[in-house]
């Protein structure tokens, strides 16, 4: 009973972690002969879609078209600047090892060099350690509740072996009184949008490894030998203060020079195929055509477009940024909080003054929240956070509204079967001859721009050339690094 108690409750270190949905398009008329030859075209200019571009031009492709809705590149990399504040809707967090900057290493220099620390506000209303403490979740519940969470992980081992869902999987390995009492539970369902005793195990066994790594002897015995290996600490980095645009054009420029166009702001109509090409056509501007099209947008918009009919609806989530400035004292020294309380929709809040420094003397910060049945608007949930904050007594000062923003599409929710449904609908697109992947495309939970680099690597068979000197041993670095749990997305 004490090995499984002790190798349960060591420290859990760890991460969990759109589009604007087209109602109406207008056919263009434009046929094959009149319209812009590539050799292939890229739907979505995100990170799989730029990756997919690099990865093309490397693959001897010469002319690449990537279209996209948006009028900026680099997706769900999104920011928004108002009264000298420049926030984001969360995606902000990468690393100077990212498999990304093989691809565009002039991102490099434009990073900001940060050291994030992180904590998450517990159910008993303590600012404590991220995703578990010790002290706080396990010494903390007293000589009877240390019991109860022994016998609910023995319980959980010997009678819950049968795993059908996240929950399923959270509570065999670190038992179910510790799984309500830390407020996974909670942050479980918030994150995901749904309780996680619909989230379907496979989303569980890819995005909470973690837990089993942290929570089984092997897995313990690997980080260690992880921590051995000086090569795998890599640098935290953060996008440019001044956001997005000034990381993410110098890639831009880089793939136009090698044969890529970009073609912005433009939501696509309709996609159809002749005997040997397809026709893309965009809401505005020339209809263009290629052999081959990849998409990194949603499957269900892609199975319109190409005028598929889509049996069963994939379900994605709604965040909400809510973008504050404030003056006072906070309340806490770390500079991303999650939310494990059993209140309230905010997930989870950085500030991003301790990384870029204050404006005006004012800190700000962003804080995602997921919409859900009763938080569906900005105004909605800057009301529930502001009386949630209140009654944890943190942000006590003035706290202002500088803006939000509202994103469809954020990421899938993976009910039970909709991994299974999503395949059957990719399989769909692939037989009408379109290759779709991303994390839309794929209905795929990347988590972080390293994961979505490769992916499309894999999904496009690249692997970069090896240094002569040592063969395999960059594949066998990115390996590692992907069994370490990271803290973004
Ligand atoms: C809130 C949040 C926080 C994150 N935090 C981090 C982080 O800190 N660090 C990190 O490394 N990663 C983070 N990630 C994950 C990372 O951003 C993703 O893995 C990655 O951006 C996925 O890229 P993608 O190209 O597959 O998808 P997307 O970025 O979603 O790109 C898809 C593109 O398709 C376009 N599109 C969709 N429909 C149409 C249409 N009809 N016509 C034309 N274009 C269309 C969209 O406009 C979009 O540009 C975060 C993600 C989110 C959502």
């Amino acid at each position: 009973m004490y090995v499984i108690f002790i190798e349960s409750i060591v420290s859990l270190l760890a991460n969990y972690e759109g589009e604007s949905m087209l109602d109406s398009y207008k056919l263009q008329p434009e046929t094959a002969s009149e319209a812009d030859v590539y050799d292939a075209i890229i739907l979505g200019a995100g990170i799989t879609g730029l990756v997919a571009a690099s990865v093309l031009l490397r693959q001897n492709s010469a002319r690449i078209a990537i279209i996209d809705e948006y009028q900026h590149i680099g997706g769900n990399h999104i920011d928004w600047s108002a009264n000298g504040f420049t926030f984001d809707i969360g995606s902000l967090i990468f690393q100077d090892d990212s498999p990304l900057l093989k691809h565009f290493p002039e991102l490099l220099e434009h990073y900001v060099h940060i050291h994030p620390t992180w904590g998450r506000l517990n159910p008993q209303r303590q600012i404590t350690r991220y995703p578990i403490s010790i002290v706080d979740d396990i010494l903390g519940a007293g000589p009877v509740g240390i019991c109860r969470i022994a016998l609910s992980i023995i319980h959980a081992r010997i009678w819950r072996r049968r795993l059908r869902n996240a929950k399923d999987f959270a509570r065999f390995w670190i038992g179910g009184y510790l799984l309500k009492r830390s407020g996974l539970e909670n942050y479980m369902a918030r994150f995901y949008g749904v309780p996680p005793e619909h989230i379907d195990l496979e989303l569980a066994e890819k995005r909470m490894m973690w837990i089993k790594e942290h929570s089984s002897l092997r897995g313990l015995l690997r980080k260690m030998r992880q921590r051995k290996l000086p090569h795998l600490k890599n640098k935290q980095l953060a996008r440019p203060k001044e956001g997005y645009a000034v990381l993410y054009e110098p890639a831009k420029k880089g793939l136009i020079e090698n044969g890529g166009t970009f073609r912005l702001g433009t939501p696509i109509s309709k996609v159809a195929k002749d005997d040997e090409q397809f026709i893309v056509t965009p809401a505005q501007g020339k209809t263009i055509a290629a052999a081959r099209v990849i998409s990194t947008m949603p499957i269900n918009i892609m199975l319109r477009l190409c005028g598929l009919e889509q049996e069963k609806s994939l379900e994605t989530i709604t965040l909400i940024s809510l973008y504050f400035s404030f003056s006072g004292d906070r309340g806490f020294t770390q500079s991303i909080l999650y939310n494990f309380s059993y209140e309230a929709a905010w997930k989870r809040l950085t500030i991003y003054s301790d990384f870029y420094g204050r404006n005006e003397g004012r800190e700000y910060f962003a804080v995602e929240v997921v919409s859900n049945d009763t938080i569906t608007s900005i105004e909605l949930a800057e009301a529930e956070f502001r009386a949630h904050v209140a009654s944890n007594a943190i942000f006590n000062g003035d706290l202002k509204l500088e803006g939000g923003q509202v994103l469809k599409n954020a990421y899938p929710i993976y009910t039970h079967g909709a991994p299974a449904e999503a395949a059957r609908q990719i399989d769909r697109l692939r037989q009408f001859g379109i290759e779709s992947f991303g994390r839309h495309g794929a209905f795929n939970y990347q988590p972080t721009a390293r994961v979505s680099t490769l992916e499309a690597e894999r999904a496009l068979g690249y692997r970069h050339p090896e240094p002569a000197d040592n063969p395999d041993r960059r594949e066998r670095h990115d390996k590692r690094l992907e069994l370490i749990p990271c803290k973004s997305g």
